[in-house]
């Protein structure tokens, strides 16, 4: 148990994260027994504040949990009406025929949505059954009952900003106690995390492999915008410097989706994936179609990519991780939203047996069973050769080749069998000596912005009064190992400018840690080659405030 006095309320199931995997489970709760107590705790200011996928939604999901969303006012509107697969190179683009592509790569039949809004909508439906949500509610640590998780702090505000420990103003917060706590956290969670360690769950499995996900919101001139397109490129800038590409998806009121990915297994240390993405907005295609419009809003994500290999264990005594706490995406569709939202549904059910049956903090291995057995493994196994292929062969060898299995899984078979991902992200770093230096060019704060700039159009905020949330295991490690090993790439990685080595005239270089401006992202905790950064929960509800668009 937990060594500070706290409040405690009970409940039959705690869920930690208001994304599509933990509202689905709530959801799923109430619907098969509206007696259950359910309570969800975001620590987003409000439910899809923290929610940046805008996205291509596979409506899988909510066709198995609500069948009757179309007619429930659900912000779900725009159905894909065209696909586009590009290969860049400097100045010009290859596009790819669509008939070659495996018939899992189509999204006839899917919509273009912001999942924030989903979200929104979402926790609108949760509530009318029952549900109790707090926003504003960041759970940071566990509570342990002997060997079973029972549930999570919550709530607690006022450690002192130098010590981090008890100031005079601090709120212990409440313990929330609950027969079964599930954690959907979304990518890299942080009390997921400690799960998996504390019980060994990724023991047997290949190391979870991660991307960086950066977007914008653009409105464009109408005269280019073409509702329901879809395009995704591959190629230029990144080159064989690192995996990776973009997404532009032609949402309503004249908006795309502008997005880019970086697989986060690239070596050189020197790579800065943010000016990779404000690089990528000048290649021909893309800077004519943005031409005369604005960027409304930006933000960056990690995104799993391990896929089925990557998978731990979902199950401990009293705990079950759900959606991207697992890593639920599949990779090629870069899609893992209806994944999430299934995930959410199995807990759920496997939740409500036990309770039934008398049980309580017990494994669910019933969940793990369905995701493993069901329409969640169907979808990621028939992918799971892709990414292997791609960190080992490149871009080019992997299109072919994961093509062609991703064909013959659609059969029922592979020619590779299951192929295993490489090292974590963090140890695919290599030495800053062993690459060249990238020259970006200057953004031109027309259709490429500087970091901080496009910071402010995530609208991130954090009181300052608190202890920095991105702990350091060792605070030498930053100037004495990473700056000289790897040219500290915490400089570069962090989309939002968090991490700077300060060098003033005739001093020591120093490391400094601007958490204000921290999107929560999670990119630091996963690559940082010494692995000596830990994200944690801030205070109260900072982080990005994704807007309601
Ligand atoms: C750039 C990008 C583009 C993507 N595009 C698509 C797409 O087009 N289609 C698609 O289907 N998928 C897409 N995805 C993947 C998709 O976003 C994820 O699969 C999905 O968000 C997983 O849902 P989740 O509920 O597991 O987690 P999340 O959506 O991440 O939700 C987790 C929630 O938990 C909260 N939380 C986390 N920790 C705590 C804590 N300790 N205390 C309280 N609250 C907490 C977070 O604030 C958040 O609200 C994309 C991902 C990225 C990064």
């Amino acid at each position: 148990m937990s060594q500070i006095a706290r409040e405690k309320m009970e409940y039959d199931v705690v869920i930690v994260g208001a994304g599509p995997a933990g509202l689905s489970a709530a959801i799923r709760l109430k619907q098969l027994d509206a007696d259950l107590s359910v309570v969800v705790l975001e620590k987003g200011s409000e439910v899809g504040a923290h929610i940046l996928s805008g996205a291509v939604l596979d409506p899988v999901g909510l066709d198995a949990l609500l069948p009757d969303w179309r007619s429930m006012g659900a912000p779900i509107k725009t159905l894909v009406q065209e696909d586009n697969f590009y290969m860049l190179g400097p100045a010009g683009q290859i596009r790819i025929p669509n008939f070659p592509m495996p018939p899992l790569m189509n999204n006839h039949g899917n919509y273009i949505v912001s999942m924030a809004n989903v979200c929104r909508w979402m926790a609108g439906v949760a509530e009318g059954l029952g549900v109790e949500i707090f926003p504003g509610m960041s759970c940071s640590e566990l509570v342990f009952d002997g060997n079973r998780v029972a549930g999570v702090v919550a709530g607690e505000f006022g450690r002192d900003p130098a010590t981090g420990e008890p100031g005079p103003s601090h709120e212990p917060g409440m313990e929330l106690h609950g027969k079964y706590v599930f954690l959907s956290e979304g990518v890299r969670g942080s009390l997921s995390k400690q799960v998996i360690e504390k019980y060994d769950l990724s023991k047997g499995h290949c190391p979870q492999k991660y991307g960086l996900g950066m977007k914008e919101i653009w409105e464009i001139d109408p005269a280019k915008h073409k509702l329901g397109t879809v395009t995704h490129t591959m190629g230029w800038p990144l080159g064989k410097n690192a995996g990776g590409g973009s997404f532009i998806y032609h949402l309503e009121n004249n908006q795309v989706y502008i997005g880019f990915v970086v697989h986060l297994n690239y070596e050189n240390p020197h790579l800065y994936p943010y000016m990779e993405f404000q690089r990528f907005k000048h290649h021909p295609m893309v800077a004519e179609l943005l031409a005369g419009g604005k960027r409304v809003a930006y933000g960056a994500r990690a995104i799993s990519e391990g896929g089925w290999q990557s998978m731990p264990k979902m199950v401990a005594p009293g705990v079950a991780l759900l959606g991207c706490s697992v890593g639920m995406v599949n990779v090629p569709r870069i899609k893992g939203n209806h994944n999430a939202m299934l995930s959410g549904k199995a807990a759920a059910e496997a939740a409500h047996a036990a309770i039934k049956a008398g049980r309580a903090g017990d494994e669910l291995a019933a969940y793990e069973a369905e995701v493993r057995g069901g329409a969640i493994g169907a979808d990621l196994k028939k992918v799971r050769n892709v990414k292997p292929l791609w960190s080992k062969y490149g871009l080019v060898a992997s299109l072919m080749g994961g093509g062609l299995d991703m064909w013959t899984n659609t059969l029922g078979f592979s020619l590779f069998g299951t192929l295993k991902h490489g090292k974590s992200d963090a140890a695919a770093t290599g030495l800053a000596k062993d690459f060249a230096p990238i020259d970006y060019p200057k953004p031109d704060g027309t259709l490429s912005f500087d970091r901080l700039t496009n910071v402010a159009y995530s609208f991130t905020n954090h009181d300052e009064a608190q202890p920095a949330h991105l702990k350091l295991k060792d605070p030498s490690i930053p100037i004495a190992v990473n700056l000289p090993k790897y040219a500290e790439p915490a400089q570069r990685y962090c989309p939002a400018g968090v991490y700077e080595v300060v060098a003033e005239d005739g001093k020591a270089p120093r490391f400094v840690i601007n958490f204000q401006n921290c999107v929560h992202c999670k990119t630091c905790d996963i690559k940082d080659p010494s692995q000596n950064i830990v994200w944690t929960t801030p205070q109260g509800a900072g982080g990005p405030n994704y807007p309601n668009m």
